[in-house]
């Protein structure tokens, strides 16, 4: 199944997302400061990717695609 991802690359951590899904599942990891999508929350509505103004939320089928840690960013497919 596609899930939305958040290309980490692209992302300028505006927050739009954070404050549009309408299911509270888009926040602000306290640990590394990336924002992220809980997919337990997520219904795949896809009104993120609609929104954000850098482009940077698609589907994917793989939803570990960008791992994002404190020191870098990783491309993990
Ligand atoms: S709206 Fe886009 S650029 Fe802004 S925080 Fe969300 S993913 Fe990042
Ligand atoms: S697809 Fe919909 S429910 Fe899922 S994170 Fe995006 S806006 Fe929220």
């Amino acid at each position: 199944m596609h899930r939305p991802i958040i290309d980490y690359v692209l992302c300028n951590n505006c927050t739009t997302c954070t404050e549009l899904c309408l299911y509270k599942a888009i926040y602000i990891d306290s640990i590394d400061g990336y924002v992220k999508i809980d997919y337990a929350k997520c219904k795949n509505c896809g009104i993120c990717i609609r929104i954000c103004p850098y482009g940077a939320i698609r589907y994917s089928h793989n939803k570990n695609q960008w791992v994002p840690t404190t020191s870098s960013i990783i491309r993990a497919d």
